[in-house]
């Protein structure tokens, strides 16, 4: 990644925009809320907060749509249905309308007072500024998963994903717009950050605990995220398959040659049903991962071949700001 500080920029922010993705957030909103606006309001700069409810089903949207209705700053997106994370956080983007956009965490885990130093980043000149976690309060067996796939996605992807960065970040509006123009459906955001290039810049932290609720990513949904960002970005896995079967071709020509040898040379047959299981079972698996590998790509381009969108929006509520200032401003 290119981190070297580029020429300074001016120093002017026409306005900051922060995306919230919120699944059934209601019990960190209030605090989530007083905490960014006062993290932001404290730039002197406008701001916006875009809350995008993923289909929540207990209070968060009633709250988020009080809030809008409360203040000017704040746009409430409501999806639909429940989209998933990556879904509603490319909606924020496509929403937001600052020059500089922020996407951080409805559950308190992306501390939003880190976002001034970001923005310090951006005045050096950097177009990405993400945050990287230096340690993560989880518990172990989902920080080791983390630890693993971080690894495994570098080692396997085309391109470099920083390690340990999530989706906490601050982006340029040309990046912004970049990302917005990129055709596909499937979005793995931190992934695509990194493809679009730019100067970007990581800001270590400390990732607390969730304040309050629960993770909306079970384990079987971050595995699900896993296998995704790394079918989206590497075609590694297929060569994985022609390895496998290059092995097993080894194996059993290796394997042939001993029986041959000693059926010929001392009249043996080749012993017991064991070793014949243990090969069906072998070639078995070989095939079935094999398959599963070429599934994974396939189920990949039906969803992008299908074309649906990403995600869906019900409505969006805001009070009028342009307007309204302008009626404020007129004598
Ligand atoms: N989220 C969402 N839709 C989902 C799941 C999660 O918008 O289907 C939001 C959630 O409300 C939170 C963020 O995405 O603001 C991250 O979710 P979570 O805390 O469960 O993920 P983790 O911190 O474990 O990566
Ligand atoms: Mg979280």
């Amino acid at each position: 990644m290119n981190d070297t500080p580029p020429t300074p920029r001016r120093d002017l922010i026409a306005m900051i925009s922060a995306i919230v993705p919120l699944y059934n957030e209601e019990e960190s909103l209030d605090e989530l809320y007083g905490r960014l606006t006062a993290s932001l309001a404290a730039m002197g700069r406008a701001y916006e907060i875009v809350f995008v409810d993923d289909g929540s089903d207990d209070g968060t949207p009633s709250l988020i749509d009080e809030l809008a209705d409360r203040d000017r700053q704040v746009v409430a997106l409501h999806l639909s249905r429940n989209f998933g994370h990556q879904p509603a956080v490319s909606a924020g983007l496509d929403h937001a309308r600052g020059e500089v956009v922020v996407v951080i965490d409805g559950d308190l885990q992306d501390p939003p007072e880190l976002i001034p130093s970001m923005v310090d980043q951006w005045r050096r000149g950097f177009e990405v500024v993400y945050a990287v976690r230096r340690r993560r309060e989880e518990t172990w067996p989902k920080r080791l998963g983390y630890f693993a796939f971080y690894r495994l996605l570098n080692a396997v992807s085309d391109i470099e994903i920083p390690l340990d960065s999530g989706d906490f970040c601050l982006m340029d509006r040309k990046v912004v717009d970049v990302l917005n123009h990129l055709p596909e459906r499937m979005r793995f955001v931190r992934g695509l950050r990194s493809f679009v290039g730019f100067r970007q810049i990581g800001l270590e932290y400390d990732r607390p605990a969730r304040e309050a609720g629960s993770p909306k990513y079970t384990f079987r949904r971050l595995f699900a995220l896993a296998v995704d960002g790394l079918i989206s970005f590497s075609g590694r896995p297929l060569r994985l398959a022609t390895y496998l079967g290059l092995a097993a071709v080894g194996v059993a020509t290796g394997l042939s040659a001993w029986i041959f040898h000693d059926a010929f040379a001392y009249g043996k047959s080749p012993p017991g049903w064991a070793s014949t299981a243990v090969i069906v079972l072998f070639m078995g698996s070989v095939q079935l991962l094999s398959l599963g590998i070429i599934g994974e790509y396939i189920r990949l381009i039906f969803l992008e071949v299908k074309g649906r969108p990403t995600y869906i929006v019900r409505d969006r509520a805001s009070k009028p700001r342009d307007s309204a200032r302008r009626e404020s401003d007129r004598p």
